[in-house]
């Protein structure tokens, strides 16, 4: 390719339209992409920063998707997998085979990972990660004799993923309007009725927690309960106290598995190792992606305690039949072996747990400075704020305002991106900055919020 090509090629409108042309965005209004092309075309990456192809810079406050856990530009990540490359490309994992790589990457999540969950099976994200989970529980309950045991309960407004059972899962509704039908047996109980999974049956909402669901069923008909320890797509939900221990003893009672998904949670975003971690609550499964790698290639991967495993390895001789081309794959096992060990050698996890308090701090400055902020939160470096029409009422703000979004828009045009979640009608929006960051990024980016939040105001409140 000539130089002058290459050159031309890469122009910002050139490349618009060619994006308008060809490419089939995930998770985008299709109508508005066809209308207006892409929004922003990233080409460069360093640390907690990124440029687009028209040179202007931009915080990334959110980690892309979650997922930069130790920002970008990292040359030990790309020498990582420079030398992987060199070595071995690529190896598969079927039929019993392995790879160094994958095998040093089991034995590190075996040490970081809380309790006896010592065994990894890897997948190539997070949606593959809840499916194959699932596949795993039902298939023990087959073995074990209880076939009829198949149903999953999850929670309202949880998110894991998109493959049919993933969606299925998923308490967002918006993410199954386009499909005809779920998968069969996938359940959804009101998140955080802490009383009711203790057994309380005088709470009003019993029958919609998880326990009046499984008692409803019948606990013999349930493989699993799934849930994010913190709820991040539907809007950064922490969980009050008590909670998940509570759904750990129920789960226990039952002897129903208790799944975790630590997609976005995982590896240091809220302050601890694992989301469960704050609770100390041990999951009897959990699934990870995101933060496994920093995006820096695809890879995640189920967790299971070893028993297990290995009441499966006892109960059948025959093949397990499940698994990905990329299960395993050296390249993204040698990029998470080497993730990892930036995030320990950093002490990034420790990171988050400070700047998430500088965070919060900086969150209940717009609290006093923009009466249409509310309800900040934080774990760690996964936070959110809410925008209210009067938030002493609780008074919300019309849904066609589409006001978290029009925030969003405006931290853009200040070189910020943040997220906006507005499922179950939360106005939020969303927090998540690389683990990386210091304080006086945290100020800036508090800095360049309010400017927002207060052109907001001008616009909507007169
Ligand atoms: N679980 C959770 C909690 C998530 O946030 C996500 C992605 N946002 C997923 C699962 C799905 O992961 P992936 O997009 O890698 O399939």
């Amino acid at each position: 390719m000539n130089e002058q090509f290459v050159k031309e090629t890469r122009q910002p409108e050139y490349l618009r339209k060619l994006d308008k042309e060809h490419y089939f965005h995930p998770t985008t209004p299709l109508k508005l992409h066809q209308e207006n092309g892409p929004g922003l075309i990233i080409k460069e990456g360093k640390g907690i920063h990124v440029t687009d192809v028209y040179d202007d810079v931009y915080i990334d406050g959110v980690s892309s998707l979650w997922n930069v856990n130790i920002g970008y530009g990292r040359q030990e990540m790309a020498e990582a997998a420079k030398q992987q490359m060199m070595r071995l490309s690529y190896g598969s994992s079927f039929f019993n085979n392995s790879n160094d790589q994958v095998i040093q990457l089991s034995e590190k999540l075996a040490e970081l990972t809380p309790g006896n969950l010592d065994v990894s099976f890897f997948t190539s994200g997070g949606s593959e990660s809840n499916e194959s989970a699932f596949k795993i529980v039902r298939h023990y309950w087959k073995l074990k004799g209880r076939p009829e045991r198949t149903k999953i309960i999850a929670l309202d407004l949880s998110y894991h993923g998109v493959t049919m059972g993933a969606t299925s899962a998923t308490g967002v509704r918006e993410f199954d309007h386009m499909i005809t039908s779920s998968a069969p047996g996938f359940l959804h109980a009101k998140p955080y009725l802490t009383d009711c999974e203790k057994g309380d049956k005088s709470q009003p909402d019993y029958e919609s927690s998880i326990r009046g669901i499984v008692e409803k069923e019948g606990p013999e008909t349930v493989a699993a309960v799934i849930l994010e320890p913190i709820q991040g797509v539907g809007g950064i939900n922490i969980p009050p106290e008590g909670y998940l221990k509570a759904v750990r003893e129920l789960c226990d009672e039952y002897g129903i598995y208790m799944i975790a998904d630590e997609v976005i949670c995982g590896f240091g975003r809220t302050g601890e190792m694992f989301g469960v971690d704050n609770w100390e609550v041990v999951p009897d499964l959990m699934s990870v992606a995101k933060g496994i790698t920093s995006g820096y290639m695809q890879l995640g991967a189920v967790l299971l305690k070893s028993e297990l495993r290995d009441e499966l390895a006892e109960m059948s001789d025959d093949v397990f039949f499940h698994g990905f081309t990329y299960s395993g794959h050296p390249t993204a096992c040698a990029v998470g072996l080497k993730n990892l060990e930036i995030i320990e050698n950093e002490k990034l996890v420790q990171n988050s747990k400070h700047m998430g308090d500088e965070l919060l701090k900086g969150l209940a400055y717009l609290e006093e400075q923009h009466q249409v902020t509310a309800k900040s939160r934080t774990a760690g470096l996964l936070g959110a704020i809410e925008l209210y029409a009067d938030r002493d009422s609780g008074k919300a703000f019309d849904p066609s305002l589409h006001a978290a979004q029009q925030v969003v828009e405006e931290c853009l045009s200040r070189n910020l991106l943040l997220r906006p979640l507005s499922f179950g009608g939360m106005n939020a929006v969303a927090l998540a900055p690389p683990l990386i960051v210091n304080k006086g990024d945290i100020e800036t980016m508090i800095d360049r919020l309010s400017g927002a939040i207060k052109a907001f105001e001008n616009k909507v409140l007169k």
